[in-house]
């Protein structure tokens, strides 16, 4: 088969709601890609942010291997061994708490959202503070919550109960509180958004905000989290701590399994049959997060996300001064943005001709987010054939 045959599939029968480039994947290793015709790429957007130990991870694939000769799936109604081995190992790298296991992030945001409105009803409270240009996913819920225009024209009526307040300015939150308002919820580091990141001060000010009003922080680290930005979440840099947290994309590096870790504080609201996934946190899915957490673990991954972001940094710095089209240089160790005068498209295109995967986001931002075990040659390759895409547009 050859790529166009794969395109002609697509154009008459998969929904065309992504627009797909014309390069079908076939298979994958550490921070390196093939396609169907056989190039290989230096992969620094593995599986939009989601193969975080790089592809087929050894570690991973055995875990497989092994949970798939045992059992796949089980009902939620019957004790899972490896879904509660992970619950506790998220709890104790996080904060004490209980996990719910969904297949997605959008879906942990939704049981975040339900878990929120669940505490609040006895007093009447039900209002999300949300930031704007958050990204939370496309259930309608959480869409309500993104706030994006360009996300929720056409799709009404969209749930109400969303006010929008502004990242990194803290009495844009404050006037959005009202005697409704049952949590605030953000991203420490927005994704989609463009790779803003939350200051100190900021998420410090929200924590204070709603421990003072009884207010739950909610943390969207679907994309910070396990160890992206060089520590496992990426609150653990600003020495506070959420209610609730989701977690999704890289928490399987590669199997589709999202989480809501909710704080003992606020337990005592959740009862049998409040809320439901029927695959949610199976035993193949589980098994598969819990080797990640063992990788990142034995492979000293949040060391290395640490100094590799550093090196990164330094490298777009480097770029920065060279090309008075960058902008600016963002981000928290290995999740970067480096924002610019002009339209990252063409940037992309380039670079995937000259064999690197990078995204844009926001039209003029690239994002890069190479694997946590990424090398420093790696790294001089991918700024090598950054430079040249720089110097081409
Ligand atoms: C990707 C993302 C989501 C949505 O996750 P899905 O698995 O696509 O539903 C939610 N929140 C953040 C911060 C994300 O980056």
């Amino acid at each position: 088969m050859k790529t166009t045959d794969v395109q002609k599939l697509y154009d008459r029968y998969v929904l065309p709601t992504y627009s797909y480039l014309p390069v079908c994947l076939v298979k994958g290793k550490g921070a390196k890609v093939w396609d169907l015709a056989g190039k290989e790429y230096l992969d620094f957007f593995p599986g939009w942010a989601v193969s975080g130990l790089g592809h087929c991870h050894p570690k991973v694939v055995s875990a497989l291997k092994e949970q798939s000769r045992k059992i796949l799936h089980i009902s939620n109604n019957f004790l899972n061994l490896t879904q509660a081995r992970l619950a506790e190992r998220i709890s104790k790298e996080s904060f004490p708490s209980r996990v719910f296991f969904s297949n997605s992030g959008a879906e942990a945001v939704e049981a975040a959202i339900k878990f929120a409105r669940r505490s609040g009803s006895e007093s009447g409270r039900y209002e999300i503070i949300t930031m704007e240009n958050a990204f939370h996913g496309r259930t309608l819920a959480a869409l309500a919550a993104t706030g994006q225009k360009k996300y929720l024209e056409g799709f009404d009526p969209i749930p109400e109960g969303f006010r929008k307040a502004r990242m990194n300015d803290l009495d844009s939150v404050v006037k959005q509180i009202t005697p409704k308002t049952i949590a605030i919820l953000l991203e420490p580091i927005q994704g989609e958004g463009g790779i803003h990141v939350a200051s100190a001060e900021f998420l410090k000010g929200i924590r204070e905000i709603c421990t003072g009003k009884k207010m739950l922080l909610i943390l969207d680290e679907v994309q910070s989290g396990m160890g992206r930005t060089g520590k496992m979440f990426a609150f653990q840099h600003y020495g506070i701590e959420p209610d609730l947290m989701t977690l999704a994309k890289s928490l399987g590096s590669g199997v589709p399994i999202g989480a809501l870790v909710v704080s003992n504080k606020i337990n005592n609201v959740l009862t049998a049959g409040l809320h439901a996934s029927t695959f949610g946190g199976n035993p193949l899915v589980a098994r598969a997060s819990l080797a990640v957490f063992e990788a990142i673990k034995k492979e000293k991954l949040l060391k290395n996300a640490q100094d590799m972001g550093d090196y990164l940094s330094v490298a777009l710095e480097k770029l920065r001064h060279k090309f008075s089209f960058v902008r600016e240089v963002r981000g928290l160790g290995l999740m970067k943005g480096v924002e610019l005068a002009i339209p990252g498209k063409p940037i992309v295109d380039e670079c995937r001709s000259g064999g690197l995967l990078i995204n844009v986001t926001q039209e003029r931002v690239l994002r890069i987010m190479p694997p946590l075990a990424v090398t420093r040659k790696q790294i001089e390759k991918a700024m090598g054939i950054l430079e040249q895409a720089f110097q081409k547009i």
